[in-house]
């Protein structure tokens, strides 16, 4: 859903909230306000300066310019040359893009600043994992302060309470904001504010903070300081994710398609020094097609399917632009059409923008005809090949044929590893459970390679058809169970077909048949594999009570991780499921909302067949 754009009037030629009638920041200086309030409160120089090579989380309440954000990271980058900041921050009214670079006329961290505003999700609700620089993530959480923080999973280690007043937003400071704080603080945790009000004092204290008031900034006589003394876990549930170990030594990644290549890349980028498996001639990978996009096909009705797939689809779009950049020729930009097939499917697209899922900026609706203006052309072959080219990944070009457990981890011929990802597409043979590998099946693909004109954008109707050089890519076909590669000729006629509606001219060239990893939900199967043995002992009492939540985390094959099942969306699925695993290795906060978990975790096949008694 989107978001109301904030209302901004001006007070000193610094930014004004006319609905609340309160300040962003203190138009005399709000940079010192800032490093006084949040920086010297937390007393994050020190925190800092002796971070090492650790990871550091940040939270904050409203976003607001990123005044706080820009400072704290630019200071981050100053003082911890090794350490990893992710800064987390809420904001219910954000500022228009388009208002942002006048208001930062004054700001530090221009090349941070630059990054942001490329990637900029403007008012689209929920989470938005956003690179600011290799060390550095900014998770813009869209939408009310606490609903968003309850739906976080993260270990906090210093809070920015800012927000306009209390006096003039008591919406914001609320009880449900004091309990996610305590859930997401540990021992260490601290928190400061501008303000210090007795409601918020007292509601920290309530939910386990020692606080004290300390002098403000400037005119301002106090403000608060806290240290979190009663840190409240939530209670565990049967989808935690694996608690994370020391990453000492490499880590290695088997398989190197979309799955395998994106997820070397994450956990490369996150300082894992990564070995890759990969074997290309044992099956065709789906990813050696030569181009795809990145597809967006929301359900109609909110689910969980449809918000992980918004929040997947927003964060592909981000990676792949800023990804081309340096890498123009993996994706090309390129309007993408899609037609409805039926008056159906032309209602349907109504809807969608009509629930204003989608923006005018980015979305346009014409005659049925739904089309993304700033999409893109993946060149799947060459971005796989770009990913995994980083210098902390080194390639085995071998085909793994087991993985042996060790006592502290995982052997693959002979080299040990604490962390394993399997990224294997269909073929599930290395994964040790049973219920993960029937949760996959093979879906057959056939694409055509055509020569003749080039159409100007992409069109998607049952199949897809992709400008190329010298002609165009079509298809391609969706058979389930099928993992047979040999060519078809019913496939081939039927690509040609629909390729003819847009370039007549077009003749075969010839044709591509992949193999797609599918989860029998549609879903990905994304996360740490749990031990069935451990869950059958450990949740034998959920066979007769189905309907109860299971309070207990799962044991898990320690350090064993699975990335697949990403059916014919792995453009839009992959990234966002490789900085998930990114996150798990490194127990740094999810970039998604943890009430998705559930719907990807792999243990969820295990955990229906449980509750129907079949196990
Ligand atoms: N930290 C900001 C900066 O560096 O520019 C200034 C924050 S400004 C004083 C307060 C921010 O809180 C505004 O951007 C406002 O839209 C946001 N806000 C107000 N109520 C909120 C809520 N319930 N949830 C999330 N953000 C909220």
């Amino acid at each position: 859903m989107r978001l109301s754009y904030a209302v901004l009037g001006e007070r000193q030629g610094e930014p004004f909230a006319e609905p609340f009638a309160d300040i962003y920041y203190n138009p005399h200086d709000g940079a010192a306000e800032s490093e006084h309030t949040f920086l010297h409160g937390n007393d994050l120089i020190t925190r800092f300066a002796t971070l090492g090579n650790a990871h550091f989380t940040i939270a904050e309440t409203g976003f607001g310019t990123g005044l706080n954000c820009f400072l704290t990271a630019q200071r981050f980058l100053d003082l911890a040359p090794h350490g990893r900041l992710t800064y987390i921050s809420a904001e219910k009214y954000p500022i228009h893009p388009r208002q942002l670079p006048a208001l930062h006329r004054n700001f530090p961290a221009p090349t941070l600043r630059e990054a942001f505003y490329r990637q900029n999700p403007g008012n689209h609700g929920g989470f938005h994992l956003i690179a600011l620089h290799p060390r550095i993530d900014l998770l813009l959480l869209l939408g009310d302060a606490a609903e968003q923080y309850a739906a976080l999973d993260a270990r906090v280690d210093a809070w920015f309470l800012d927000g306009f007043a209390p006096a003039k937003n008591p919406d914001m400071w609320t009880d449900a904001l004091w309990q996610h704080m305590a859930r997401l603080s540990h021992a260490h945790t601290s928190a400061a504010s501008f303000t210090a009000a007795r409601q918020v004092r007292d509601g920290l204290a309530q939910a386990g903070f020692a606080v004290e008031r300390i002098a403000g900034y400037g005119r301002k006589r106090h403000m608060i300081r806290a240290r979190c003394i009663r840190p409240a876990p939530a209670a565990p549930q049967w989808h935690n994710r694996p608690p994370a170990r020391p990453q000492d030594g490499p880590v290695a990644v088997i398989g190197a398609g979309i799955a395998g290549s994106a997820t070397a890349h994450a956990l490369a980028r996150s300082g894992l020094d990564v070995h890759l498996y990969h074997d290309e001639h044992q099956f065709p990978p789906a990813s050696a097609v030569p181009v795809a996009i990145p597809y967006l096909q929301p359900g109609l009705t909110d689910s969980a399917e449809r918000r992980y797939q918004l929040t997947a689809w927003h964060y592909a779009q981000r990676f792949l632009h800023e990804w081309a950049r340096e890498h123009p020729h993996t994706f090309i930009p390129c309007a993408i059409h899609r037609l409805p097939p039926n008056t159906r499917t032309a209602e349907r697209h109504r809807q969608l923008y009509d629930e204003q899922l989608l923006d005018e900026q980015h979305w346009q609706l014409q005659d049925g005809i739904l089309s993304d203006l700033t999409s893109g052309i993946v060149h799947l072959p060459a971005l796989c090949e770009t990913l995994v080219s980083a210098p902390h990944i080194r390639r085995y070009p071998r085909s793994v044929t087991g993985i042996a457990q060790s006592v502290d981890g995982w052997q693959i011929g002979g080299q040990a590893y604490r962390s394993v990802i399997l990224c294997c597409g269909w073929h599930t043979t290395l994964i040790p459970e049973t219920y993960a590998r029937h949760a996959l099946r093979p879906l057959r693909g056939q694409g055509t390679m055509l020569l003749g004109s080039a159409p100007q954008a992409v069109y998607c109707r049952d199949k897809t058809l992709i400008p190329l050089a010298d002609g165009c890519y079509a298809g391609a076909s969706y058979q389930p169970n099928d993992s047979d590669t040999a060519w078809r000729i019913a496939d081939q006629q039927a690509n040609l077909a629909f390729a003819r509606q847009f370039a007549p001219d077009s003749h075969i060239r010839d044709d591509f048949t992949g193999i797609r990893a599918a989860s029998r939900d549609y879903l990905p199967l994304v996360g740490g594999i749990a031990d069935s043995a451990a869950l059958t002992r450990d949740y034998a009492r959920w066979r007769h009570h189905a309907r109860l939540p299971i309070h207990a985390a799962p044991v898990y094959h320690p350090g064993l991780y699975l990335h697949a099942g990403l059916g014919s969306k792995g453009c839009t699925y992959a990234f966002l499921n490789a900085a998930l695993l990114a996150a798990c290795l490194h127990g740094a906060p999810l970039p998604l909302p943890r009430t998705l978990l559930p719907h990807l975790v792999p243990a969820r096949f295990f955990i229906r067949t449980l509750k129907r008694g079949q196990v």
